[in-house]
């Protein structure tokens, strides 16, 4: 059975599985749209607004996928990729304004309607005027199904951020351009996104409980390992000759690596950033932006229990929204991957990350703490001139070629790559 049939039956069985309907039975409330533009305090304007479950047990019809009647095979549209889903409470409904503007094509200008085809942008110009949370189940116009988890406008246009179920790649398209229906996490939990979601929360420690959240490795088998480097606030230098060199000596390129982002470190090192943009443009790297937090509290000294996000008064729904807009604002788009800053949280907030349709990374390869990766880990190493203790251990396990090659892109850790 080939695996391009396994992922159309995937495909089939998400159809037969969503109560297409259910989405639609509840009436809106307007009132509750307001622009929650990471502006307020500590509340969760997501969370404020959750959908009930209840309506889950009525109006079901398990067999009617009436609401998207074609759906292509996953890579059939190469330029549909990501998309994380929201869950139970973590998704905001449309609102009524939001949902009367995507209601038809019919009113979508020449010029837009052209773009609902794709290319779509890879960035989006000029500052955020609004960035929220958003749940919703979408088809575009070429009738691919993706999830929506953010919406935001800049210079008048409003985008969703959308993420494909199986490939995992995520998108700034027009609103306009696509036809929304709100909809929870656990729509969409059999995709092969929302399994990996929903394995990311299930994982760690438990015995500890708040050490290296989320996946560690990939969910497949795969032959390679998953590069990844993060960028905590630094004032270092950052690490420019450890990546130059793997593009170096590195047989295949592009060089995929996910590298996760601080917004306090972007915010500091606009250079650094576009020569990261530049090397991507060059077909060199490849990069997954990993949310990891905007602020990145730490303490030093302080329990662990106490630190990181788990510091009394940090408001995660700022940390997380803020870090995305940070990254939109320098030309970024956000993936649907997210790791705990020093790779600390409890049970809670991975729940929240979960809500928000994130999946969090941990690590089973931290070479500066020794850990040799083998194939499928995820390798976690600090770009931000922190640690030079990893890279020094990654130096000696590249000549000793104990490195797992090749570098995965992240969002094979669900699904293994199509060209194998
Ligand atoms: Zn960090």
């Amino acid at each position: 059975m080939s695996w391009g049939f396994l992922k159309v039956l995937a495909f089939v069985l998400w159809i037969l599985i969503l109560p297409a309907q259910l989405v639609l039975a509840q009436s809106e409330d307007s009132s509750s749209h307001q622009p929650s533009q990471l502006t307020q305090g500590r509340q969760n304007p997501i969370q404020s607004r959750l959908p009930s479950t209840s309506h889950l047990a009525t109006n079901s019809s398990p067999t009617d996928a009436s609401m998207f009647p074609r759906l292509n095979p996953p890579h059939a549209n190469s330029h549909f990729g990501l998309l994380p889903q929201a869950h139970g409470h973590g998704g905001e409904r449309l609102s009524q304004p939001h949902r009367r503007s995507i209601a038809t094509t019919e009113s979508i200008r020449g010029q837009e309607q052209a773009s609902c085809f794709g290319p779509f942008p890879p960035s989006l110009p000029g500052r955020l005027e609004s960035y929220r949370g958003v749940s919703a189940i979408c088809e575009g116009a070429d009738h691919v199904r993706r999830i929506a988890l953010r919406s935001l406008e800049t210079q008048g246009r409003r985008y969703l951020l959308t993420v494909h179920p199986v490939t995992l790649t995520t998108q700034f398209e027009l609103e306009a351009c696509l036809r929304c229906q709100s909809a929870m996490r656990n729509m969409w939990r059999n995709t092969p996104y929302g399994q990996a979601l929903e394995t990311s929360l299930s994982v760690g420690d438990r015995h500890q409980g708040r050490l290296n959240l989320g996946l560690t490795r990939s969910l497949v088998a795969v032959r390679g390992s998953f590069l990844t480097a993060d960028l905590c606030p630094s004032r270092a230098p950052f690490d420019r000759e450890a990546i130059q060199r793997i593009i170096n000596e590195a047989g295949q390129l592009p060089i995929r690596m996910g590298l996760a982002y601080s917004g306090l470190w972007l915010q500091r090192h606009p250079n650094e950033f576009r020569w990261l943009r530049l090397l991507e443009l060059q077909g060199r790297l490849q990069i997954e932006w990993i949310n990891h937090s905007y602020s990145h509290p730490y303490r030093r000294g302080v329990d662990l229990r106490e630190n990181f996000l788990l510091t009394e008064g940090v408001d995660l729904y700022r940390e997380i929204f803020l870090a995305e807009k940070q990254l939109i604002e320098m030309g970024g788009r956000p993936s649907v991957f997210f790791r705990f800053p020093g790779l600390v949280g409890d049970a809670q907030l991975l729940q929240r990350i979960g809500d928000y349709g994130l999946i969090a990374l941990g690590s089973e390869a931290w070479l500066a703490k020794g850990q040799r990766p083998r194939d499928g880990s995820l390798i976690l190493l600090h770009a931000n001139g922190n640690e030079p203790a990893g890279w020094r251990a990654f130096d000696r396990l590249w000549r000793a070629q104990a490195i797992p090659l090749p570098f995965r892109d992240l969002r094979e850790l669900v699904h293994p790559s199509h060209n194998e």
